[in-house]
């Protein structure tokens, strides 16, 4: 059975600071239903990912990650493990590239772009929940879909290391968005 203190004791402060015990879902989700999740902790850059995925590994802890909660309908009952909620929001541009953390708000992304002239994803503009969110269901209205945009992901496995994903064909675009469902959590990604 997962302890959320056991789990609170093997974290490092800067982790532990931004965890909380009990908390509802229904205040993380877009459809307001769900019950406590034992355990929540947000994480603001790679290396907290990492540990954070080092914990559950050596505690076997169920884990779960939440973007905006925007496409979950989580049970009353709640979560019986510890929730991810990746909360990294850099943005970083670079030529006609921008790099951006994948807990950002997918709206605010076609919005820092457009403020620095680069179009493209305004079709998406509107569709609720984070940049990762986005790309694990391949985001798409209008007839596109936010995989097209995509220059690089670093996702981070399951056994604990971060990684470059990449994509230039739909092909390998959805290998990353399969195994990112399965066993990955994404942290960066550069459009
Ligand atoms: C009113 C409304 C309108 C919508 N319109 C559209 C639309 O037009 N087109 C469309 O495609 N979708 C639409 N959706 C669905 C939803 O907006 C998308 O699925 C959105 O991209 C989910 O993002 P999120 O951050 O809320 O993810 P969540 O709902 O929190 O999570 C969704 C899935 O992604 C996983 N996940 C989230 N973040 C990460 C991450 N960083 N790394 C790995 N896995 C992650 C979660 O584990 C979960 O499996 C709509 C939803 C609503 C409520």
């Amino acid at each position: 059975m997962f302890e959320p203190n056991q789990f609170l004791s093997q974290c490092p402060a800067d982790l532990r600071k931004n965890a909380a015990t009990s908390m509802p879902l229904k205040g993380m989700t877009a459809l307001e239903v769900g019950g406590p999740a034992a355990l929540v902790c947000s994480v603001v850059n790679p290396e907290q990912a990492r540990r954070f995925q080092d914990i559950c590994n050596n505690l076997q802890a169920p884990s779960y990650i939440l973007g905006a909660g925007s496409n979950i309908l989580a049970d009353d009952s709640g979560y019986p493990g510890v929730i991810l909620h990746v909360a990294t929001r850099e943005i970083i541009l670079k030529s006609d590239t921008l790099t951006v953390g994948a807990g950002l708000d997918f709206d605010q992304v076609i919005v820092e772009s457009l403020k620095h002239g680069l179009t493209g994803l305004e079709f998406a503009s509107g569709i609720p929940g984070t940049l990762g969110g986005a790309l694990v269901g391949n985001a798409g209205c209008y007839g596109h879909e936010i995989g097209e945009f995509l220059v690089e992901a670093v996702i981070l496995r399951k056994n604990g290391l971060l990684e470059k994903a990449y994509q230039r064909s739909e092909e390998a675009y959805q290998a990353i968005s399969e195994s990112q469902e399965k066993e990955s959590t994404q942290i960066n990604n550069r459009y």
